[in-house]
């Protein structure tokens, strides 16, 4: 495995309780993406969260209301769900990029909770909801969980994030 170095590494980190003012720019983070396209896209996602509830609804909500479909394999696979006490990392969430092929495309990713800031159960699953978010190639958006810490404390999707998910993988992997 391969871990991301250099300006990848931003690693886009959801601060606790840190409310970071950003521009609303682009929606996706980078040019990260996966290299599927069409009316049903399946990513796999291994849920091995301790809050494995709040993780899989979660992933459930992303599947319910976009174009993924996001099955549990239950083996390490495309992407992978964790949570952990890590300790005062200054992140509540974390998404990394641990394998890409080139054209920025993901090819096997982790995402965290950490659960030493303490979230509410909503909140746990607000964090999933936007670091899996990431994972799909999404970056921060003023609504839904995409916005959770930074413009808004939405913990589920909306159809904006829908639309995000809709535009990137209905037509084209680009
Ligand atoms: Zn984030
Ligand atoms: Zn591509
Ligand atoms: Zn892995």
């Amino acid at each position: 495995m391969k871990r991301l170095v250099g300006p990848v590494a931003i690693a886009i980190l959801l601060l606790a309780n840190l409310l970071v003012a950003r521009q609303a720019i682009a929606h996706k983070w980078g040019n990260w993406h996966w290299n599927r396209y069409g009316s049903s896209v399946t990513i796999r996602v291994y849920n091995t969260a301790r809050y494995w509830t709040e993780a899989n609804r979660a992933v459930r909500d992303w599947d319910n209301n976009t174009i993924l479909y996001l099955p549990d394999p239950g083996t390490h696979t495309d992407i992978s769900l964790f949570d952990g006490n890590y300790g005062a990392t200054g992140w509540g969430g974390l998404a990394e990029i641990i394998n890409y092929t080139s054209g920025s495309h993901i090819t096997h990713g982790h995402a965290r909770l950490n659960y030493y800031y303490s979230y509410s159960s909503t909140g746990k699953q607000g964090v999933f909801c936007q670091e899996v978010g990431h994972l799909f190639g999404l970056d921060h958006s003023n609504d839904g969980c995409m916005g959770m810490g930074y413009y808004n404390n939405i913990y589920y999707t909306v159809p904006h994030n829908w639309n995000d998910i809709y535009n990137m993988y209905r037509y084209s992997h680009h």
